[in-house]
C-alpha cells in the first residue's frame, strides 16, 4: 500500500493504475476509522481494482464552536487498518495542501443542504460538497463509497454528481453498528462507558419507529412521541432533532406512505450523535 501527502503525487500513482487499466474507487473519510469505513473499504477493493481511501479531517465542514482541533488522529492505527482492508492508495494531505489559500469557490447543493442537521450546522453541507468536489477532481474515480449512516450526505453528494455531470458513481452502503445497535462513528471515542451505554437510545427509537410503522402506524408525529420517551429516558441524551421525511427530498411528511427517512440528531453528554433508518410501507 503506498501513502501519498500531495495531490501531485496521488495523481501520478492513479495515473499508473489507469494506465494498467485498473477501474479507480474512492473511500473519502476524516479518519479514525472503524468498522464503517473498513466496510467501504472491503467493498471498494470487491467492486473495483485499485482502493484509493483519503483521510482529511476537513476543516470547512466543523463550525467554529464544533469539534475540528480535538478531533481523534490516530494515524498509525487507520495506516494499518486500511492496509488491512485492501487499499492499496492512502491519500493523507495536510490543510495546507488541500486549502493552499482562501477558499473562493464553494459547492453548495440547495435544499437537500437546508433540514436535518443544515438547520444546526450551517455550512456543514458546503464543506463536505467542496471537499468531496475537490477529492473527486484530485483522484478521478469511476466508484466513491458513502455510508447510509450519513444518509443527508449520501443524497446531497448524488445530487451534486448528477446536476454537475460528474463522471463517476456513488455506492450507499449500510450503516455499520456495534452489538448495542449503536451506530459505528469516530465521536463514539469521546463517549464515557455510560454515556455508551445511554447512546444505545437512538438505535432503540428508530427500531421502534420501524416496529409501529410495521404494525400499521404510519402518523409521523405519534412515532416521533414514541421515540422521544426512549430517548428522554437516558439521563445523558438531549434531543436536537427527530424528523420523518420524504426519503429522497428530505420534505417533511405527515405519514409514512412512501419511503421516508426517520433520522435523529442527540447530544449524549457534550457528543453529538447522528443516525437514520428507511422505513419503505410499500415493502
Ligand atoms: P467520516 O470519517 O465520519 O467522514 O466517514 C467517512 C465515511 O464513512 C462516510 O461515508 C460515512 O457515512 C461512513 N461511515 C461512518 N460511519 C459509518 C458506519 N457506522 N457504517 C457505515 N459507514 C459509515
Amino acid at each position: 500500500m503506498k501513502i501519498a501527502k500531495t495531490i501531485r503525487s496521488v495523481r501520478k500513482l492513479v495515473r499508473q493504475a489507469r494506465s494498467k487499466g485498473k477501474s479507480v474507487g474512492l473511500v473519502p473519510t476524516m479518519g479514525a476509522l472503524h468498522r464503517g469505513h473498513i466496510s467501504l473499504i472491503e467493498k471498494a477493493a470487491k467492486d473495483s481494482d485499485f482502493v484509493v481511501v483519503s483521510i482529511f479531517v476537513n476543516p470547512t465542514q466543523f463550525g467554529p464552536k464544533e469539534d475540528f482541533k480535538k478531533y481523534p488522529r490516530p494515524v498509525q492505527d487507520d495506516l494499518n487498518a486500511c492496509r488491512k482492508a485492501g487499499a492499496d492508495l492512502v491519500f493523507a494531505p495536510s490543510a495546507k495542501q488541500m486549502y493552499p489559500r482562501q477558499n473562493l469557490a464553494w459547492v453548495s447543493v440547495e435544499k437537500l443542504s437546508e433540514p436535518l442537521c443544515g438547520r444546526f450546522r450551517p455550512d456543514h453541507f458546503r464543506g463536505v460538497a467542496t471537499v468531496c468536489t475537490k477529492l473527486f477532481n484530485i483522484v478521478q474515480p469511476d466508484l466513491a463509497f458513502f455510508g447510509q449512516k450519513d444518509a443527508q450526505q449520501t443524497l446531497l453528494v448524488k445530487q451534486m454528481v448528477a446536476d454537475l455531470n460528474m463522471p463517476l458513481k456513488i455506492v450507499v452502503c449500510p450503516t455499520v453498528r456495534e452489538k448495542t445497535g449503536l451506530a459505528m462513528s469516530s465521536r463514539n471515542h469521546y463517549l464515557t462507558p455510560q454515556e455508551k451505554i445511554d447512546a444505545a437510545c437512538l438505535y432503540k427509537s428508530l427500531r421502534k419507529a420501524r416496529q409501529m410503522a410495521g404494525a400499521g402506524i404510519i402518523d409521523a408525529q405519534k412515532i416521533i412521541a414514541q421515540m422521544r420517551k426512549i430517548i428522554t429516558a437516558a439521563a445523558s441524551a438531549k434531543i436536537e432533532y427527530i424528523e420523518i421525511v420524504d426519503a429522497k427530498t428530505l420534505c417533511p411528511i405527515k405519514k409514512i406512505d412512501r419511503p421516508a427517512l426517520v433520522a435523529l440528531a442527540v447530544r449524549i453528554g457534550r457528543t453529538r450523535l447522528i443516525d437514520n433508518i428507511i422505513i419503505d410501507s410499500q415493502k
